[in-house]
């Protein structure tokens, strides 16, 4: 359904009223397709400065191969599709276009382009258009920026822009995995205010001053949409009867600043998993202490993508990068993810540059064996 005049109807199809704060919103009327038991108590939150609602969990595409997925995860709530035109070889977004038959215009979809040269962006939101099967996309986000130049960087802007005149975009965001403090830093300091959301790597082994910029982004009225809310997603034998993953996800939604989150749902079980925090997110002290022990476990396995040992490696390795497809391969337990990802690390981060590295010198803050993990890296990627 293409918007007018900047407005949509998804009123139409809501009843929406103010639970508490401004941002705190309960569906009152059960939406048109929904299950009857979906339409109990789900909370729903304003997205920063846009009008959109959004349901505190949405649905990230990363993984997702079955449109039926998402129309459970819709059928249960979820108003919010997280793709991006990387995403399977750049096939999530055709699944993702599945999917939304029939749903268009009850669900928010987001996705998100590479910078690049003024033709390079068009051409990647052309081809997003295409295959999702739309005609506008509600917000698009740059993808996987670095820092402050890349997060105010011009011609993005004026892609941007162009898209919103055409009526192809509503709102603008950016996805910040590495040096997220800068980035988000940029956004809260820039005079024109140009972007309205950011998708930032949230969960409760974040630091504190992630914690701080996601709240000074809230103050400025940037949309908080919470990525790698599970830290990963590891499973273990200590795991084999309780889940902490609602747990992990339920810490994140406590902070008020986060309008959502968008967790990866593999199947119908993550699905139902999932989606029932948007019923109960409240965390309980049981689940506080069940994310303790998931912290101590994940401690001494995972990486927190902090990225802080970059620069101790003195042949510029991205052992932050190289990290985060160790985690989609042992966390998610994805290899194509994981090994898709370790071939975009440009050759002049690369960890072939291990090889012919005498001693590693590079040093983790929580003390993690660099050297043995881009031995690993090496042994499964390449
Ligand atoms: S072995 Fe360590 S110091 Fe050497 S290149 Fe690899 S990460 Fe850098
Ligand atoms: S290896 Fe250590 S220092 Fe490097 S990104 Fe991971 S946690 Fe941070």
């Amino acid at each position: 359904m293409k918007h007018r005049d900047g407005k949509f109807d998804r009123r139409a199809f809501l009843k929406i009223t103010t639970v508490g704060g401004a941002a705190a919103m309960t569906l009152a009327i059960p939406r048109k397709g929904m299950a009857e038991d979906a339409a109990k108590s789900l909370e729903f939150r304003t997205l920063g400065r846009t009008e959109m609602k959004v349901a505190i969990v949405g649905i990230g595409a990363l993984k997702i191969t079955e449109p039926a997925i998402f129309q459970a995860a819709f059928e249960r709530g979820v108003n919010y599709v997280d793709t991006a035109r990387g995403y399977l070889n750049g096939n999530s977004e055709k699944v993702v276009g599945q999917a939304l038959k029939g749903y268009r215009d009850k669900v928010y979809v987001a996705t998100k382009f590479k910078l690049g040269t003024k033709e390079h962006m068009l051409g990647q939101f052309e081809e997003s258009l295409r295959c999702l099967e739309t005609d506008y996309v509600d917000v698009i986000q740059v993808h996987n920026l670095k820092s402050k130049g890349e997060a105010m960087d011009p011609v993005a802007k004026e892609v941007i822009t162009q898209l919103k005149k055409e009526g192809k975009v509503r709102y603008a965001g950016v996805t910040t995995h590495s040096n997220e403090v800068e980035v988000a830093q940029a956004l809260i300091d820039d005079p024109d205010n140009f972007y309205d959301v950011l998708l930032i790597k949230y969960n409760f082994q974040s630091p504190p001053e992630i914690k701080q910029v996601i709240q000074k982004a809230a103050e400025k009225n940037i949309g908080i949409v919470a990525m790698k809310t599970q830290n990963g997603g590891y499973q273990g034998k200590e795991w084999a009867d309780v889940s902490p993953h609602q747990a992990a996800l339920k810490w994140v939604l406590q902070d008020k600043n986060v309008a959502l989150a968008v967790p990866g749902m593999n199947d119908l079980a993550e699905v139902m998993e999932d989606t029932a925090v948007m019923r109960a997110p409240l965390l309980t002290s049981e689940e506080k202490r069940l994310l303790e022990r998931y912290g101590a476990y994940l401690e001494a396995r995972s990486c927190r993508l902090c990225g802080e040992c970059n620069s101790t490696c003195p042949n510029g390795v991205d052992i932050q990068e190289v990290n985060r497809c160790l985690m989609y391969a042992e966390g998610y337990r994805d290899i194509h993810l994981a090994k898709q990802t370790f071939r975009e690390i440009p050759a002049a981060f690369s960890v072939e540059r291990c090889t012919s590295c005498q001693r590693c010198s590079a040093k983790c803050v929580r003390g993690l064996d660099i050297a043995a993990r881009m031995r690993r890296a090496q042994e499964l990627f390449a």
